[in-house]
């Protein structure tokens, strides 16, 4: 019998998926002990009267902190899938039939990236997905100091035609949530788009 041997993209060691892996954590290219040392922590929240949630935890969880920084500061495009891979089927299903809204990230990033790193991490959701805002400014939020973060809403526009998410369910979705700033803005502009049901959803938050 073949047995069928991944090579873990966090580790780089080799392991064999067990069948509840491949059922549950189906495109997995990472191993358990690296899925593991993610912390679960779903958050649920109200931000502008819609309701978000987060799905793991910035401040406490070291392993979380170090992907997201390898992934949007080391440009590890291979890391992008993990935060995804352990709630895929509960975002599946409770997200089904939502048009995904990315928020806006900043133009300078993803030319030293070369990717979007937002698109890829949420690549394994099949929604429908929109790129509906731009910043007028092409700023990186990391550069702001806290008051120029809860001005953000002046630089941050519609991209689209509001009729296109007119009677859609929506969901916004960012990567990192610090201030709340950035989804606050986005949220008040699909507010005025009609939209049939608007949530949110981030990866890391916060406290
Ligand atoms: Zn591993």
């Amino acid at each position: 019998m073949l047995i069928k041997t991944k090579i873990c993209k966090r580790c780089f060691k080799n392991y064999i998926p067990s069948l509840i892996e491949e059922l549950f954590y189906d495109k997995s290219e990472f191993c358990l002990d690296c899925l593991n040392k993610l912390e679960n922590k779903i958050r649920y929240f109200k931000l502008c009267d819609c309701k978000c949630e987060s799905l793991y935890d910035y401040e406490n969880d070291y392993e979380s902190k170090t992907v997201i920084d390898l992934i949007k500061n080391k440009y590890d495009i291979e890391l992008t899938n993990m935060f995804i891979i352990k709630y895929l089927l509960y975002l599946k299903i409770k997200f089904y039939n939502y048009t995904i809204c990315f928020a806006p990230s900043s133009k300078s990033s993803f030319n030293k990236r070369g990717f979007d790193h937002l698109h890829e991490m949420f690549k394994l959701l099949n929604n429908k997905k929109i790129d509906c805002f731009i910043k007028t400014q092409d700023i990186e939020q990391k550069h702001l100091n806290k008051v120029e973060r809860l001005n953000i809403n002046k630089y941050i526009k519609l991209n689209i035609d509001k009729k296109e998410l007119k009677n859609k369910r929506i969901l916004l979705v960012d990567d990192v949530m610090t201030t709340g700033s950035t989804l606050k803005a986005c949220l008040e502009l699909l507010k005025t788009c009609e939209c049939k049901k608007i949530m949110g959803l981030v990866l890391l938050k916060h406290i």
